[in-house]
């Protein structure tokens, strides 16, 4: 046995099960229409909300910004000083967000990593979890010292008998994902606010999938439900609709201060490159100034989702842009996925270990990018591709 035998044993057991994951390659900037594996396909799958990944403004604004701030930081903030463009944006993200302060982070899993252990750093401390919470979160909690109370999806009563088993610890963090982002549901914030309330617990949401997605103008799911100061901590990410890479927290100045003093990866990880911020603070101002990348994105997903449930597909219970197409096995979705790539169409689909055995999905992910023309041939494709696997005729059974 050689003592890395066990790695190509593990790689063929995930190409065995349908779960290994073929990544593909992109050749063409970020947009309704991408050049992948040498091909020109329908993008269906990125995050890149409101098309901004390559919108004209946002490239101005990195370019210009190259001239005054070159393209490093070349350290960590707290170290070697930080420069007055990330300050800028994130003066701009809390007005925006209207709350009184945010911090910015390399990424929006970073943010996740910097935020919990600092906020929960005593076994003393406890936090309660949604079961479904995405990745950065798990990780998160993980490098936290807090003893950990995982709660039934988005269930309020359930929450609410866990922070009765957490009630004598000393602080208790409540945290959710603020969209989910295999399902597309909203986490019911208005009951979570509430319980935490009842139990003194602080509320922390990571809105990554609802930053310039939902609530006024896009300023995320606080704004949605109306519910501005009940939050104690936001995160968000730049890297989803704000189309360029960063995630940050939003709360109060208090908040913030002690980030700066105790979040590891903002202590011990350089900042983001100024054309990133400079990409991102763009995004704000468009963001800022009108409503149109927003309307057009929720009325691509109306149209698109509507249109699927005619043709007989389980689009699951999504109530935003993140449109599930539940399959079944790994197996049948990755079928699926290949055909839909056969008709130009670029649509991944998603497996256990990212969602439930027997839940596997093509997850599509609608964009303000997309032309009405541009849903009509996805859903040409998805008819054609899911007559040809029976999908359409067969019900499932997950
Ligand atoms: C995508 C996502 C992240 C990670 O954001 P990045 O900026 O890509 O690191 C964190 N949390 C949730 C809920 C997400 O969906």
């Amino acid at each position: 046995m050689g003592k890395l035998d066990f790695i190509k044993e593990e790689l063929s057991r995930l190409k065995e099960t349908g779960l290994y994951n073929n990544i593909r390659t992109i050749e063409s900037p970020q947009g309704a229409w991408i050049k992948v594996d040498g091909k020109r396909v329908l993008n269906m799958c990125s995050n890149n909300y409101l098309g901004f990944a390559n919108d004209p403004r946002l490239l101005e604004s990195a370019r210009k910004v190259l001239g005054e701030f070159g393209v490093g930081p070349a350290a960590v903030r707290s170290i070697a000083g930080t420069m007055s463009l990330h300050n800028q944006l994130e003066k701009k993200l809390a007005e925006f967000k209207e709350v009184e302060a945010t911090l910015s982070f390399q990424s929006g899993f970073v943010a996740n990593q910097a935020v919990i252990p600092a906020i929960a750093d005593s076994a003393d401390d406890a936090i309660i979890t949604d079961e479904l919470n995405h990745a950065s979160i798990i990780d998160g909690v993980r490098l936290s010292k807090a003893k950990r109370y995982i709660y039934a999806h988005n269930n309020a009563n359930d929450l609410k008998s866990r922070l009765e088993e957490a009630k004598e610890a000393r602080r208790k963090l409540i945290i959710t994902d603020g969209v989910f982002s295999m399902d597309g549901d909203i986490a019911s914030l208005p009951e979570i606010c509430e319980a935490a309330e009842k139990y003194e617990a602080l509320v922390m949401v990571d809105d990554a999938h609802g930053e310039g997605v939902l609530g006024k103008n896009g300023r995320g799911i606080v704004d949605h439900f109306h519910i501005h100061g009940r939050v104690d901590i936001e995160i968000g990410t730049l890297s989803k609709a704000f189309g360029v890479v960063g995630g940050f927290v939003a709360g109060k100045a208090g908040l913030v201060e002690f980030l700066k003093q105790k979040a590891r990866p903002f202590l011990f990880s350089s900042a983001a490159t100024p054309p990133d911020i400079a990409a991102c603070i763009a995004a704000v101002d468009i963001l800022s100034s009108t409503e149109e990348p927003v309307k057009k994105l929720w009325e691509n997903s109306r149209y698109f989702k509507n249109k699927m449930k005619e043709l007989g597909f389980d689009t699951g219970v999504s109530q935003t842009p993140i449109t599930p197409v539940m399959l079944g096995e790994a197996s049948a979705a990755q079928e699926f996925s290949r055909k839909l790539f056969e008709n130009n169409v670029f649509a991944m689909a998603i497996g256990f270990p990212t969602v439930p055995k027997g839940k596997a999905r093509i997850r599509v992910m609608i964009s303000a990018a997309h032309s009405k023309e541009d849903l009509d041939t996805a859903l040409d494709a998805f008819t054609k591709v899911g007559k040809e696997l029976g999908c359409l005729s067969a019900k499932y059974i997950y």
